[in-house]
């Protein structure tokens, strides 16, 4: 039985005690946003975490303080042994969700519910089939809705991921507010952010000004509720009155919530990121398999963590290409 003793914290005293998990870098999508066309060059397969090595790693972490775990990729569902992971992650202290394109995503409802997985973040950025398959280079959009519709039926929460970009999808803001009418289901409207070779710039930010605008002329601004913002949460959230779901923003870009990040990415070449704009990045997977503890290379790995976004202060930092290019792109971060 695992008895956490430890904390993991930062020079700043930032308690991390959440840990995302990148299961693979494969994908069976292709949202520009995030992997180029061709995809990208994958790790040699002897690199990557093992289903084991994932569990062991994810039990120092819980030994460490982290009480909660997301899995997340690439498409996190495509992982070898991804049953037995599940299976074998509920059996620790923490709460488990996933981020998932939603693809596969009925096959796996008896195992969740066995499991206790209840939080499900599916990434869908559009209403429209066609533009489905322009953003994703890819024809699911069906199989997603369905999924989506199955899992909010079945009482999971589920929160819909939706990268918002001018010129791309931003005409459908309020019809994406109006999908919670009747859905138990959040939206979260997540800025569109850098990363190498992404076609980025900073016009096509919608920001959450931007979206309440909208808000307001669709649903009149006395129907929209402000909601309490959760712990260490990085969305402002919303609701339309007299609606079941609800709505919110992640301004990475414009308003980062640096302060009371509790975060570690874990991607699946066992390296941790500290940041998920940090350009540096701690191995875990060679010294377990060389036997060592890996507690001191954790703690160390986020005790020099900057104060913000990677170290990138100023926007005019965060928005110089040759600091963004340095990154991994966001399919081997896992979001
Ligand atoms: N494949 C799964 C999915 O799409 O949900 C999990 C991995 S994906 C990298 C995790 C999240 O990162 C998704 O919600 C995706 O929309 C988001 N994402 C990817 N690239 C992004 C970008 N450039 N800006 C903002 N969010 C991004
Ligand atoms: Fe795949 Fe998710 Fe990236 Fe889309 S956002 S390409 S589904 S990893």
């Amino acid at each position: 039985m695992i008895n956490p003793t430890e904390h993991i914290a930062d020079q700043f005293g930032r308690i991390h005690d959440y840990l995302r998990i990148s299961l693979t870098e494969r994908c069976n999508l292709r949202c520009f946003y995030c992997m180029p066309e061709d995809g990208i060059v994958l790790s040699e397969k002897s690199n990557l975490m093992s289903h084991e090595e994932v569990i062991a790693i994810a039990q120092q972490f819980v030994q460490l303080g982290v009480k909660k775990i997301r899995l997340t990729g690439g498409e996190p569902l495509l992982k070898k042994n991804i049953e037995k992971i599940i299976e074998e992650l509920s059996q620790l202290p923490i709460s488990l969700g996933i981020t998932t394109n939603g693809i596969l995503l009925e096959k796996y409802i008896d195992l969740f519910n066995k499991c206790g997985v209840k939080d499900i973040n599916i990434s869908l950025d559009t209403l429209n089939k066609e533009k489905f398959e322009q953003i994703t280079r890819r024809d699911y959009f069906d199989k997603v809705l369905s999924n989506i519709d199955l899992y909010e039926k079945n009482g999971f929460n589920v929160k819909i991921n939706n990268v918002i970009i001018k010129g791309t999808n931003d005409d459908e803001i309020a019809d994406f507010i109006a999908f919670t009418k009747n859905r138990n289901i959040a939206i979260r409207f997540i800025e569109f952010m850098p990363f190498d070779g992404n076609k980025w710039n900073t016009e096509k930010i919608i920001t959450l000004d931007d979206i309440l605008k909208v808000a307001k002329e669709r649903f009149s601004e006395e129907n929209i509720i402000t909601l309490k913002s959760k712990k260490n949460g990085t969305a402002k959230n919303f609701r339309i009155n007299g609606f079941k779901g609800e709505f919110g923003v992640i301004s990475t870009v414009s308003n980062p919530f640096c302060d009371s990040c509790n975060r570690i990415r874990l991607t699946a070449n066992g390296r941790i990121k500290n940041c998920l704009f940090s350009s540096t990045e701690t191995d875990l997977l060679t010294p377990l398999r060389n036997g060592e503890n890996i507690a001191e290379h954790i703690k160390k790995g986020i005790l020099h963590k900057f104060k913000v976004r990677g170290g990138m202060e100023t926007n005019e930092d965060f928005f110089n290409e040759d600091n963004f290019t340095k990154n991994r792109n966001m399919t081997t971060i896992g979001g």
